[in-house]
């Protein structure tokens, strides 16, 4: 019934594909590249990016659950796939069936996977992730050399990685403090490297870091936002300095469609709480799109969307299931045309990164909104 919608969003399988190469050779065949796929690929659609981005070479993949893993050897892939935030109890079954490589940080957690893998013959991969710093999961500097040792130590286990992440790799301002931890973690690496020598891939570079710090690239990156086509900081100026060679393709584009044109007297009220008058006699166009498809209440008198190829401002709040825009100024607009809300449309765009500022969040947040709220629908250019 979806595909009856009158609104939905276009994945470009071809962009994914040409970022993901673009990417590899930026940093060169001897850095593994880990495609993030995580949360749905970022709204794209976990399946089917993974399997675009497995045709153009991808063979590691990071998700953030283990039942994200789970899905995609369901789908047939055969990949390296690191869960990202690790597993609990319950998914040591799925971790040891599906050869899943869990992200660890916990001693219990360790263990317990540990004696299931030993209990049924298996060996289980794991990544142990290292806090440089980040304020999030990973275990402090002063306990590496302990959990290096334990998981050597125990059987049904073996370390195959070794991780960390980035906290302000996209700020301009703290260019020293990204320094500081990449050398932090490498330092980790070094006292370790009698233990892990050969046997352990080293990885700390989300978007940000493998762009700005091409120094923290080590064995493997970890690109996320910039397979789907964006910066990390939205600022392309500063990334064309960085890595000249890199072109990044949207592979997002959120359309939908005229369903009304009204012709209305100045002094007008538009939609609920009349928070936009007509100021002279003009044409509104009804737009079948709203909160509930993601076109978030934010935008209301703010955004802009596409029609023709020319720019129309949101005029008054963004309801459920409708938006209005006025296209006074727009020549020859009918009913049915395509209204593109982000994306390209003719020569003019309307990107992720300018919709996250009117809704004053990050292009990821933007992504993941309108790709889990709407119909997709795949393209190969
Ligand atoms: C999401 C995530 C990434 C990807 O980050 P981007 O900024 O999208 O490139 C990399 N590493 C970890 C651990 C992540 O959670």
């Amino acid at each position: 019934m979806e595909a009856l919608s009158f609104n939905r969003v276009e994945i470009d399988l071809s962009a994914l594909q040409a970022n993901f190469i673009g990417l590899q050779e930026a940093v060169g065949q001897k850095v593994e590249v880990m495609a993030v796929v995580k949360s749905d690929a970022y709204g794209h659609g976990l399946l089917e990016c993974a399997r675009a981005i497995y045709r153009a070479g991808g063979r590691t993949f990071g998700v953030a659950e283990v039942w994200e893993g789970v899905l995609l050897r369901r789908a047939g892939l055969d990949s390296e796939i690191v869960i990202l935030l690790g597993g609990s109890p319950e998914t040591y079954g799925a971790i040891i069936d599906h050869k899943l490589t869990p992200v660890v940080y916990d001693v219990d957690f360790i263990t317990g996977l540990s004696n299931e893998a030993a209990r049924q013959g298996k060996e289980v991969k794991v990544h142990l992730k290292v806090d440089v710093g980040m304020g999030r999961l990973g275990v402090l500097p002063p306990d590496v050399e302990s959990y290096v040792s334990l998981i050597k130590r125990l059987p049904g286990i073996s370390l195959a990685g070794l991780l960390s992440h980035f906290p302000v790799a996209d700020e301009t301002g703290a260019v020293e403090k990204t320094r500081e931890q990449l050398s932090y973690f490498k330092n980790i690496l070094a006292a370790l490297q009698t233990e892990v020598a050969g046997s352990v891939i080293a990885h700390i570079a989300n978007s940000a870091a493998l762009i700005y710090f091409p120094e923290a690239r080590l064995e493997m990156i970890r690109p996320g936002i910039s397979l789907y086509g964006y910066l990390p900081d939205a600022s392309p100026a500063r990334a064309k300095t960085a890595v000249p060679t890199l072109q990044l393709q949207p592979v997002m584009r959120f359309v939908t469609r005229v369903v009304q044109i009204k012709e209305l007297e100045a002094g007008c009220g538009i939609s609920y709480g009349h928070t936009f008058v007509t100021r002279r006699k003009s044409r509104i166009a009804v737009l079948p799109v709203g909160y509930a498809d993601g076109y978030i209440r934010k935008l209301s008198n703010r955004a802009e969307v596409l029609i023709g190829g020319r720019r129309a401002p949101v005029c008054g709040r963004v309801c459920m299931n409708a938006t209005m825009v006025d296209i006074t100024d727009l020549p020859r607009v009918h009913t049915g045309d395509e209204v593109v809300l982000m994306g390209r449309q003719g020569e003019a765009e309307i990107s992720a990164d300018e919709i996250a500022l009117w809704m004053e969040t990050i292009s990821y947040e933007v992504l993941c909104l309108f790709g889990s709220c709407n119909d997709r629908v795949y393209i190969k250019k």
